[in-house]
């Protein structure tokens, strides 16, 4: 398997449990790319059916969140119990359109996760002041970082950190057929070759890379531009989308940062139309949003910035974004995109399911572990807000939208 974000690492575990030997390659950091860049958000399918239609992207994650509950109180495998989960709850409300109100009736819609309206006395003081209905949503939201050193943990002797350019050759028998994977550790100074009954691509965007020396056509994923923004200091610790008819306005999750400042990511619209803005720009629109969406927001001392990130998914027949997760196989190769975080446990269902038909699986009982002893492991990827440098304060006179 290559490629240790969230697809990957739900896979091989996966794997092992259906007692399939399985080895994660993984080039970078674990979860480099999506899965450290994501809200964490565990959608219900809610957020699909917005326009007030259960579509088909709600019916793919409509049964997900009750999977991931279990596995996050430990109830069900993979063991999730030391994951992070930032908030069990978050808040929707919608601007003052009528539209926006026929949204959140929609959005009450055939799913298993329903908006409850949260009465005033127990509304965040955020939101004191919002029009409308505030409405209180039961999913999940979990730290990213902390998810995939959840994954990773137990299947850690299974997995190697190897430069994908330098140190992994193919050898192939034509596209898609792979004979042998050569593997280097270069500074350790081991050499490992395998033959692999089956080898699965869960690289993100690295897919198409890893496609291209498999003589595969990389037309089968796409590439969705975001652009998202980050803003920290003394901000209340905050999980929720404003939806503005059936589209999510600002989506907004937060964390705690290493010096214990409170961060928000704010997504949504706002991360596809900064696609086409500077940072400056775009930093200008978000806080413009802030104000309008929060009425009490105080931005003083906040400081900014943004953070461009590709969403990899694999390619449908219309171009369109996919409902669910996308699995291609090609001669001996798998090669996938989980579409969302939430999907992923799907996908790796359909990877045992589609593997089992070529190596034989022990069932219940879990293959011990394919290990390469002495070789290099994977750090598990920072998030954004701990690697970027570059921080800009909002000039006082824009802090509040109404100085006077
Ligand atoms: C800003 C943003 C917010 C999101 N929010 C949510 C959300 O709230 N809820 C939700 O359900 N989904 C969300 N998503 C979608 C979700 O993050 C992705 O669908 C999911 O993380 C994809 O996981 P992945 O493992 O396929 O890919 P990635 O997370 O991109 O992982 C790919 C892995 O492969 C490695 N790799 C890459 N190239 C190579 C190579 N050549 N060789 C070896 N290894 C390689 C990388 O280092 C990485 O570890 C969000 C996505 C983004 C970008």
């Amino acid at each position: 398997m290559i490629g240790g974000g969230v697809a990957g690492l739900w896979t091989l575990a996966s794997l092992r449990q259906a007692g399939c030997q399985a080895l994660l390659v993984e080039g970078f950091r674990l979860g480099t790319g999506q899965t450290i860049a994501s809200q964490g958000i565990l959608h219900s399918g809610l957020k699909y059916s917005l326009a007030g239609v259960l579509t088909a992207a709600a019916r793919e994650a409509r049964e997900m969140p009750a999977l991931w509950r279990q596995c996050l109180e430990g109830q069900a495998y993979p063991n999730l119990s030391q994951v992070q989960v930032s908030a069990q709850a978050f808040h929707l409300w919608g601007t003052q359109s009528a539209g926006s109100k026929l949204g959140l009736l929609g959005a009450q819609m055939g799913l298993k996760v329903t908006p409850k309206s949260v009465p005033t006395a127990e509304m965040p003081e955020l939101l004191r002041g919002c029009p409308g209905t505030v409405y209180r949503v039961n999913e999940q939201v979990l730290d990213p970082a902390s998810l995939i050193q959840g994954l990773a943990e137990p299947l850690a002797e299974s997995i190697v950190r190897v430069d994908p350019q330098t140190e992994m050759e193919f050898e192939t028998l034509g596209p898609g057929r792979v004979r042998q994977v050569h593997l280097h550790a270069a500074r350790a100074g081991l050499t490992q070759s395998l033959q692999p009954k089956v080898v699965v691509l869960l690289a993100g965007r690295g897919n198409a890379g890893l496609r291209d020396r498999l003589q595969l056509d990389r037309s089968a994923m796409q590439l969705r531009p975001l652009h998202y923004v980050l803003l920290r200091g003394d901000l209340p610790e905050f999980h929720g989308h404003c939806v503005d008819f059936h589209r999510t306005r600002v989506s907004i999750t937060s964390a705690r940062d290493s010096q214990g400042r409170v961060v928000w990511q704010v997504g949504g619209q706002i991360s596809e139309v900064g696609v086409a803005m500077s940072s400056e720009a775009l930093i200008q629109h978000t806080r413009a949003e802030l104000l309008s969406v929060f009425p009490a927001l105080d931005l003083t001392g906040t400081e900014w910035t943004t953070c461009r990130v590709d969403r990899a998914e694999g390619t449908t027949a219309t171009g369109s974004r996919p409902d669910s997760y996308r699995l291609f196989e090609e001669g001996n190769v798998l090669t996938g995109w989980p579409t969302k975080l939430v999907l992923a446990p799907q996908l790796a269902a359909e990877v045992v399911r589609r593997v089992g038909r070529v190596v034989p699986l022990r069932g219940e009982s879990p293959a011990p572990a394919f290990s390469l002893p002495g070789w290099p492991r994977p750090e598990v990827a920072r998030p954004a807000w701990e690697e970027i440098r570059n921080w800009v304060s909002l000039p006082s006179e824009v802090v509040r939208r109404r100085a006077a």
